[in-house]
C-alpha cells in the first residue's frame, strides 16, 4: 500500500465520525436492552430510539411518527417503491411507476421489479447535464400513476434536481412522490416541507454514520404498505429488533452534518472547483460530466478520451488515491454506466469517465497532490491506448 492515502471516493461511503462511534458505544454495552421490553433495560433502549427520531425529525422538519427506521438506504428506496406502489395498487388507484434514468440501482430495481406485478413503468430521460424536465414529468402522469420517485442528488455525476418544482407538480396530480435523498444529506438542506415531497430516503454511512442504518420518511396520510413483516415495530411498518446503536449513530451524524453543513460544503465546493478547472486545464481532452452549477459540493466527475477508466483508477490506486468508475455497484462490471450513457455519452466515453468525490479528510494539499499525478498518468496511458486523440469529439462540453 502507498504510504499516502487521499480518499476521494466519499459518494461510496464515508468513515465514521469518532464522536458518532463514542455516542454508539454505551449501546453496545451499558444498554443493551430490547426497545420493546417492559424492564428497565428495555426503556432505556426505547428512550434511546425516540431521541433519535426527535432529533432526526426536527432536521427534516416532520413529526416524528412520519418516520421509519430502516436497515440502510436500499432498504428505504425498497419500502418506499414497493410500499407505496403495492398499497395504491390494492387501493385500485392505479399501476403506473414514474422514475429517471439516472436512479440509483435501488429504485430502477426495486421500480422493475414491480413490473411482474402488473406495473407499467416510464422511466424519464435527463438532458446531457442530467437534469429531469418538469415538462417530461407533466406529460408522464396519467390517471393512474400510482407513484413518483426523482432522486435529490446523483451519487456519480452529482447533479442536484429540481426537487421542490417536480414534487409541486405530483402534489397538484394528486400522486405520492419520493424522492432518494441519499447524496444529499450534510450537503443540501433536507426539509421536506420545502421539498414537497412525500417519502424521502436516506442511510446513515453517506454522513459519516455506521453502515447498516437507513431512514424514511412518509408524510402522514400516504399509503404504505410494510415489506418486511413481524413485530410491531416502527408503527408496523417495519418489523424487526431495532438497530439501536445504529439508530443513536444516524441522528448524531445527522445533527452533527447539519450542523457544518454551511461551511462545509462552501469548503468542499472550492476544493472540487479546484480540482476540476485543475485538470480541464492539464489535461487535454478531458470534459465535466453533470451540471457545472447544479451539483453536489464534493462531486467531480471527469472523462478523459482515449483513457480507460479502470486503468487509470489502478494507477491511482497505486498513488494511494481512491477514486471511483461509476458507481460502487456497477465498478468490477465493466458495463458503462447507466447514468452517464442517460446524459447521451457513448460507451467508449462513458468508461473514460471517473468519479472523485471529497468529503471531511480532504484539504488543500490532497488536491495538489492529485493535481499533479493524474495528468501524467492520462499520458502515459494515452501513449499506449490504441484510440486517436480526435476522440475529443465524444466530449460533452
Ligand atoms: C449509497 C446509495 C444508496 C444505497 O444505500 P445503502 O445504504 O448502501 O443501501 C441509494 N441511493 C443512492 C443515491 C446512494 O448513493
Amino acid at each position: 500500500m502507498s504510504e499516502r492515502i487521499v480518499y476521494l471516493d466519499h459518494a461510496a461511503t464515508t468513515p465514521l465520525d469518532p464522536e458518532v462511534l463514542t455516542a454508539m458505544l454505551p449501546y453496545f454495552t451499558q444498554h443493551p436492552g430490547n426497545p420493546s421490553s417492559i424492564h428497565q433495560l428495555g426503556r432505556a433502549a426505547l428512550q434511546a430510539v425516540d431521541d433519535a427520531r426527535e432529533q432526526v425529525a426536527l432536521i427534516l422538519g416532520c413529526a416524528r411518527r412520519e418516520l421509519i427506521f430502516t436497515g440502510g438506504g436500499s432498504e428505504s428506496v425498497n419500502l418506499a417503491i414497493k410500499g407505496v406502489a403495492l398499497a395504491r395498487q390494492a387501493a385500485g388507484k392505479g399501476n403506473h411507476i414514474i422514475t429517471s434514468a439516472i436512479e440509483h440501482h435501488a429504485v430502477l430495481h426495486a421500480a422493475a421489479y414491480l413490473e411482474q406485478f402488473g406495473f407499467e413503468l416510464t422511466v424519464l430521460p435527463v438532458d446531457q447535464h442530467g437534469l429531469v424536465r418538469s415538462d417530461d414529468l407533466r406529460a408522464a402522469l396519467r390517471p393512474d400513476t400510482a407513484l413518483v420517485s426523482v432522486m435529490y442528488a446523483n451519487n456519480e455525476i452529482g447533479t442536484v434536481q429540481p426537487i421542490a418544482e417536480l414534487g409541486a407538480i405530483c402534489r397538484a396530480a394528486g400522486v405520492p412522490f419520493h424522492t432518494d435523498a441519499v447524496q444529499a444529506a450534510g450537503a443540501l438542506p433536507l426539509d421536506v416541507e420545502a421539498l414537497n415531497v412525500d417519502l424521502l430516503s436516506l442511510t446513515a454511512h453517506k454522513f459519516y454514520g455506521p453502515k447498516g442504518v437507513g431512514l424514511l420518511y412518509v408524510r402522514r396520510g400516504t399509503p404504505l404498505l410494510p415489506q418486511i413483516n413481524g413485530g410491531a415495530q416502527e408503527r408496523r411498518r417495519r418489523a424487526g429488533t431495532e438497530n439501536v446503536p445504529g439508530i443513536v449513530g444516524l441522528a448524531t451524524a445527522l445533527t452533527r452534518a447539519e450542523a457544518r453543513r454551511p461551511a462545509e460544503a462552501a469548503r468542499l465546493r472550492a476544493l472540487r472547483d479546484r480540482l476540476i478547472d485543475g485538470l480541464l486545464a492539464t489535461i487535454p481532452a478531458s470534459w465535466l460530466n453533470g451540471d457545472r452549477e447544479r451539483r453536489l459540493p464534493g462531486n467531480a466527475n471527469l472523462g478523459f478520451a482515449c483513457v480507460e477508466g479502470e486503468s487509470l483508477l489502478l494507477l491511482l490506486d497505486q498513488a494511494g488515491i481512491c477514486a471511483s468508475s461509476g458507481s460502487a455497484c456497477t465498478s468490477g462490471s465493466l458495463e458503462p454506466s447507466h447514468v452517464l450513457l442517460a446524459l447521451g455519452l457513448d460507451p467508449d466515453a462513458a468508461n473514460a469517465s471517473l468519479r472523485f468525490s471529497l468529503g471531511h479528510g480532504v484539504h488543500d494539499a490532497d488536491i495538489d497532490y492529485v493535481l499533479a499525478a493524474l495528468p501524467p498518468m492520462v499520458e502515459r496511458l494515452r501513449d499506449v491506448a490504441p484510440c486517436a486523440p480526435a476522440r475529443d469529439a465524444v466530449a460533452v462540453a
